[in-house]
């Protein structure tokens, strides 16, 4: 049984620019409209095109005189984009599936593997339109704004691209995550929605992500210096803004939650941010069955300093991580304080350690740890990150 696929038809009217454009890489200096004329005027030409009824673009069965209509579309782009802030931008095209066949056919027709795409000439005389319309610049890697022009369906999609700030915070309280927990609906609150409820109504955005460099436990106040963070806005209206307003609203919310240092970022930064490690120092309160030793702790402590520690993956994160043996060092573990049952510790650890493990021992997942060293088990009544040493700090 034979089956029947639907064969692409051939256009029987085109215009000169649609024949012009099977030799848009031929020579140069010459648009397709040209081309296709200059083809036409030699007799041996005419005749590969037999079948074929050459017209006004208005009537070709290919264009359809979509270039006669780049003031309108001009027009519909203005409308469109009104309000929104851009300084390049690029053109895409999506023509019917008959249109692009049709073009393929005539290309081959004419015997011809130089030709361009109909989308490619839209693009670059809307392009050009755009251009002589606005003063802005096209851009290809990443134009602020992206236009597609449906020709399916004469629509316009307008996309722009993401804006990137970056800055560090600082968060002083003990019951908010870094970002969104999309699994718990009753923690609406995180660092990442206290800045972004702000910004993105600046920018008349979309949705907003933040991206940390590493992320410190609900618990774990994070103050000293700050963390880095990059806040992205999807498809923001507005590019510019006053950063210092952004920070001044945040800082001013009450929030427990403190910006600094904001400046405009670009998408590669998160990446670069996103891998950093660097050493932390934390206060780390420390709680005992009975009255502290502080002789003990001070040795116990001095025992730590300069070690390498083994940490299994914690128990408490074995559902998320990967279970692993992780070989960590601890540069520094020095007694600040002693009242009752509890110690006050800093330490400064490599990137990656897990504090709360190596007071408590998690079990024997962590050797050593300081309960181990000191002879008790010992709990963590509280954490906080007071320095995250940056190039060197
Ligand atoms: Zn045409």
């Amino acid at each position: 049984m034979n089956v029947e696929t639907p064969q692409a038809s051939h256009a029987s009217k085109v215009c000169e620019r649609c024949i012009g454009r099977a030799f848009a890489n031929v020579g140069t200096g010459l648009a397709n409209p040209e081309r296709g004329h200059n083809f036409l005027q030699q007799i041996e030409n005419r005749s590969k095109l037999v079948h074929i009824a050459v017209v006004e673009e208005e009537q070709c069965q290919i264009c359809q005189g979509v270039f006669q209509r780049l003031d309108a579309y001009f027009q519909e782009f203005t409308d469109q984009s009104r309000g929104i802030e851009f300084k390049t931008y690029l053109v895409g095209s999506r023509f019917p599936k008959e249109t692009m066949e049709m073009e393929e056919l005539l290309q081959k027709d004419l015997g011809s593997d130089q030709g361009e795409s109909i989308k490619r000439e839209f693009n670059r005389e809307f392009g050009k339109a755009i251009w002589a319309g606005t003063g802005k610049e096209a851009e290809f890697s990443e134009p602020d704004l992206n236009v597609i022009v449906d020709l399916n369906y004469d629509s316009f999609q307008l996309k722009t691209r993401s804006i990137f700030v970056y800055g560090l915070y600082r968060k002083m309280r003990r019951d908010i995550p870094q970002t969104r927990w999309i699994h718990r609906t009753d923690m609406n609150t995180s660092i990442e929605t206290l800045i972004g409820d702000i910004l993105m109504p600046m920018v008349q955005g979309r949705n907003y992500f933040l991206h940390g460099a590493g992320r410190e436990d609900v618990d774990v106040q994070m103050l000293g210096n700050g963390r880095e963070f990059i806040m992205e806005v999807s498809e923001p209206r507005i590019r510019t803004f006053p950063l210092e307003e952004l920070e001044q609203r945040v800082n001013s919310s009450g929030e427990g939650v403190e910006i600094s240092k904001l400046r405009f970022s670009l998408k590669e930064e998160v990446a670069k941010l996103k891998g950093s490690a660097n050493d932390k120092t934390y206060l780390v309160r420390v709680r005992a069955p009975a009255d502290i030793e502080r002789e003990r702790m001070v040795d116990a402590a001095r025992k730590l300093t300069g070690k390498h520690i083994y940490q299994r993956t914690p128990l408490r994160v074995s559902t998320r991580r990967s279970d692993l043996i992780r070989d960590k060092t601890l540069q520094d573990v020095t007694v600040e304080d002693t009242i009752g049952h509890i110690a006050v510790l800093k330490v400064r650890a490599e990137a990656g350690t897990y504090i709360k493990e190596l007071i408590h021992g998690d079990e024997g997942r962590t050797k050593p740890s300081l309960s181990e060293i000191y002879g008790e088990p010992l709990t963590v009544e509280s954490l906080d990150v007071i320095w995250i040493h940056r190039n060197g700090e």
